[in-house]
């Protein structure tokens, strides 16, 4: 059986993203209202967070369309465009990432609303363009939402996690 969790993980380090900097997002959602959270608190959500089959296949399928953009393997020109710019208007990348917050609750899709706009930390790393709009490295039109997702989500599940 493969362990999904960690094969997500690995997914999200070859994109550049680490365990550290998602909880770093979650910290920072939460920080009005526990301002002494640290780091090392939160890993143990963003944990638990990539424990769920429902994240693990979020994660799985968001890259591989941000990595088939990457190649330009897809056959469509007009949609590769899109993806490749991550369009405004596209959206289905949110929607996607609307299914990691579904499992937390309306906390996690709050979170998520929130991040997405303000683009804290990897969030916003995830996002540099070039001046010409197009993307220095990899395209992460869909990895953006997918980590902004999982930190709202590990945020959701920390607050609920206080109430006594
Ligand atoms: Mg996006």
């Amino acid at each position: 059986m493969i362990d999904l969790r960690k094969h997500c993980i690995e997914l999200l380090e070859s994109r550049g993203v680490s365990l550290e900097a998602i909880a770093d997002c979650a910290v920072y959602l939460q920080h009005a209202y526990f301002p002494d959270l640290k780091r090392e608190d939160m890993i143990e959500s963003v944990m638990d967070v990539l424990g769920k089959r429902e994240v693990q296949y979020t994660i799985m399928t968001g890259i591989a369309i941000d990595k088939a953009a990457d190649k330009g393997d897809i056959e469509d020109p007009v949609l590769l465009k899109m993806l490749r710019e991550d369009d405004g208007l596209y959206g289905v990348d949110e929607v996607l990432a609307y299914s990691i917050c579904n499992v937390y609750g309306s906390i996690a899709l709050t979170n998520f609303g929130y991040i997405d706009k303000d683009k804290y930390g990897i969030v916003g790393q995830l996002n540099k363009k070039n001046p010409d709009g197009s993307y220095p490295g990899n395209h992460n039109t869909f990895l953006d939402d997918i980590v902004g997702a999982i930190a709202a989500s590990a945020a959701a599940r920390y607050a609920h996690a206080q109430e006594k």
